[in-house]
Parts: structure tokens; C-alpha cells; sequence
């Protein structure tokens, strides 16, 4: 096993721990070690809300979910050698849940959970449909997902970080709060926001203290949107044997990691979207000096997936056009197109006896693939997203003798407004 650069106690909150991590983006947060070209070495991780979602039938606690916190980031970890303009080569050499024997109360130790955040907190991908929120846990069986609020579906989970990126520049962290505060100010009361401003309420910058906390936690960006750095990319494929190739904007390059995820689907469509939770990570750190314009990677990482994830091959696919549910036209907007083809999945998926919500959530966390099919065709873009059909206990497809129906349970919790 390599050496734990950060260690995390499960006993104590993440900004009470031996090594302090971080929840904004900014280039004076101290590294909380420094490591070599080349080696290799083990991360903790807390989930991104630092233990504040419990394995319970209750979803008050995704409702009052509270966003100032996330996300918690194990790190950063400073690279010896790395200069801006360089590449950093982050192997994941191995990443998983909580490695203790007994299911605790820490996401990660034997569950996690998938939550759809209410419209007034957060909100989610397809929030004018969903607007309330609810929850719904994940028992982990070996690789194995299984939830007692969506029966019937069952899957082999795809483990990655939902967060990893190295530290901005000054330069580029003011480009950042320049282009997103102008979107906001486009609509300022827009709820869910257009984008989210500095906030130095809950913020955490590692041993940043005094006046050099409150100068950093004013301007530090939030942890939401992947941008230049990588970040919250969410992408599900960054699973064990993936090799990513981060720019690198400070000297060091300061990576930080977190936000694991057990599966997830193509988007995180309920935001709160994939299988949650604590664990660790296994990195190897590397650099191609001057990379960044060798290659032509001066903004967004690079990545060669893993090729460990579980093999799913046949598949249930729907199609979503760009044209809104009240039937309006639109010129080729894709993302209205993948809201159309999900809802057309949901919908499919209740005719087997799931409320709207279980379809809802299996699609954020199952590992479903999402595709941009078309976007040429005037005025029409296609988007696509693919069920695995043997992730159901049942036989999914459209037949003559129509849809077997499965016990779907209670369903999931729904928390009072
Ligand atoms: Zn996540």
C-alpha cells in the first residue's frame, strides 16, 4: 500500500483533521505535502458533504443539504519540479469506499447515497420536473450497488473521483469570478443561481488563517463547475487505470482530489446525482515538462479512461429532440435534447411500476451512457441515453405480452417542503 499523504479519521469532521483539506478553489491554499515525479501515494477522501447525509428513510437531510460546505478536497499535494506550462500526469492507481470492515455512519462504509436536490437548494438537471427532494441509499455488496428505495436494479459499481484538478493561478481564478459573476448578473435571482459567487461563510483553505484566510475565502471559487483546472468534472469513466493530464498554473501544481463516487450516470443528472461517498485514492504523479503547449492543452485536462469498468452490452436506448415539452422549437440545443431523451427513459421506466422519482435517481446513478447523436440537423439536435437492460431484475424491453410489473416498494423518501 502506498504511504497515506492524507489520512482522514472517521471519528472527526474534515476541518478538525491532522491534515486540513480545502472547499474553494485559490492559489494560496499551502500544500499539505509535497511529493516526486513518480511516486506514488494514498489519499482519504470524505464524502462531499463531510458526513451531514445519514443512511436513514428521511430526505430532510438532502433537502436542508448544506451547499456552503462542499466540496471537501483532500489536498493539495505539491508536485517537486512543476512549473506553469507543464503537464501533470495523475495516474489512479486504485480507488474505493471506506476500507473498514463494519458499515459505519460515514458514507463509504458499506453505502452511499444518491440524493435529488430540491429546486430552493441546489436543483438538478431536469428541477422544473423535480422540484422536491428526495433520497435514496446504496448498500454495497463487493462492487455490487443495491438500494431498498429502487428495487428491482442492482449494478457493478464504476468508482472514480468526481473532483480532481490541479490549483489556479491568481490570473486565472480573477478570469473565473469575472466571467461567472457576469452571467449572474444576467439573472441575480435566478433560483437554482446561473452560477455561485465567492463565499467565505464555511469556507476552508487547509492552514490558511488571519488575514490570509479572510483575503483568499473573499475571492476562492466554488467547487461546482469543472473549468480549465479540471475540477468537478464528474466524468464516470475516470475509473482505476486512468491516466489524466491536468495544465498546471502554479509552480507545484498543488492536485487535490475528492468527491468519490461508487457509480454514476453520464451527467450526475440529479446533481446530488451519483453513488456518494468516503473511500480512497491511489495516485502517480508524473510530469511532461512544457506540455502544455507541446500538446495544445492549455485549457481542460486530457484523459486516457480506465478499462477496468464493469462491461455492460446490451442496451435500451432513448431519443430526445430539441424541441421543449410545451412544444416549442429550438435551434439544436443539445442539453434540451438529453433532458427530452432522460424524461423519455423516466417515463418509459414507470410503466414497470416506479414513481418518476426512482426512475429519476437509477438514472443518476446507474451507469448509463449518454451520447450527443446528432447536432447538425437543423433545427433539431438528437441526444441519446443507453440503459444496461441486465442491470434490472427484470426483462426491460418492449414485448407483445407489455411490461412486467416490479414491486417498487415504498419508494424513495421525499422531504416535506
Ligand atoms: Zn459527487
Amino acid at each position: 500500500m502506498p504511504e497515506v499523504l492524507f489520512p482522514l479519521d472517521s471519528n472527526r469532521k474534515f476541518r478538525d483533521q491532522e491534515k486540513i483539506g480545502h472547499n474553494r478553489w485559490h492559489p494560496d491554499v499551502p500544500p499539505v505535502a509535497t511529493v516526486r515525479p513518480g511516486q506514488s501515494f494514498r489519499v482519504h477522501c470524505r464524502e462531499w458533504f463531510d458526513g451531514e447525509i445519514h443512511n436513514d428513510d428521511s430526505a430532510q437531510d438532502v433537502r436542508d443539504a448544506p451547499l456552503s460546505i462542499v466540496h471537501a478536497l483532500s489536498g493539495p499535494f505539491a508536485v517537486q519540479g512543476a512549473e506553469p506550462g507543464d503537464l501533470l500526469v495523475v495516474d489512479i492507481l486504485d480507488v474505493g469506499p471506506i476500507p473498514q470492515e463494519d458499515s459505519g455512519p460515514l458514507a463509504g462504509q458499506g453505502w452511499g447515497y444518491t440524493g435529488i436536490f430540491a429546486r430552493e437548494n441546489g436543483g438538478g438537471f431536469l428541477t422544473d420536473y423535480f422540484p422536491d427532494a428526495y433520497k435514496a441509499i446504496w448498500d454495497f455488496t463487493g462492487q455490487r450497488a443495491t438500494s431498498r428505495h429502487v428495487p428491482g436494479v442492482s449494478f457493478t459499481g464504476m468508482i472514480h473521483p468526481g473532483l480532481m484538478g490541479t490549483a489556479p493561478s491568481a490570473e486565472l481564478l480573477a478570469k473565473w469570478n469575472a466571467r461567472e459573476g457576469a452571467l449572474r448578473a444576467t439573472d441575480p435571482d435566478r433560483v437554482p443561481p446561473l452560477s455561485l459567487p465567492p463565499l467565505p461563510q464555511d469556507a476552508l483553505l487547509g492552514s490558511l488563517s488571519g488575514g490570509d484566510f479572510e483575503r483568499a475565502a473573499a475571492e476562492a471559487a466554488r467547487t461546482a463547475p469543472p473549468r480549465e483546472n479540471g475540477g468537478n468534472q464528474d466524468i464516470k469513466n475516470l475509473t482505476k487505470g486512468s491516466r489524466v493530464f491536468y495544465p498546471v498554473y502554479v509552480p507545484g501544481a498543488n492536485l487535490s482530489v475528492g468527491d468519490l463516487h461508487f457509480s454514476q450516470g453520464d451527467g450526475e443528472i440529479t446533481f446530488c446525482g451519483a453513488i456518494e461517498m468516503g473511500g480512497f485514492v491511489d495516485l502517480h504523479v508524473d510530469l511532461i515538462k512544457g506540455g502544455m503547449s507541446t500538446y495544445g492543452v492549455t485549457e481542460n485536462a486530457i484523459f486516457l479512461p480506465g478499462n477496468t469498468a464493469p462491461q455492460y452490452c446490451r442496451w435500451l436506448a432513448f431519443s430526445g429532440i430539441s424541441v421543449s415539452t410545451d412544444g416549442e422549437q429550438r435551434y439544436l440545443d443539445s442539453t434540451l435534447a438529453y433532458q427530452r431523451a432522460c424524461l423519455h427513459a423516466i417515463d418509459y421506466l414507470t410503466r414497470f411500476g416506479y414513481q418518476p422519482e426512482q426512475a429519476y435517481l437509477i438514472l443518476g446513478a446507474a451507469p448509463i451512457e449518454g451520447r450527443f447523436s446528432g447536432v447538425v440537423d437543423i433545427p433539431n439536435s438528437c441526444a441519446t441515453v443507453y440503459l444496461p437492460t441486465e442491470i434490472f431484475d427484470f426483462d426491460v424491453r418492449p414485448s407483445t405480452g407489455g411490461p412486467a410489473r416490479v414491486d417498487a416498494g415504498p419508494g424513495a423518501p421525499r422531504a416535506a417542503n
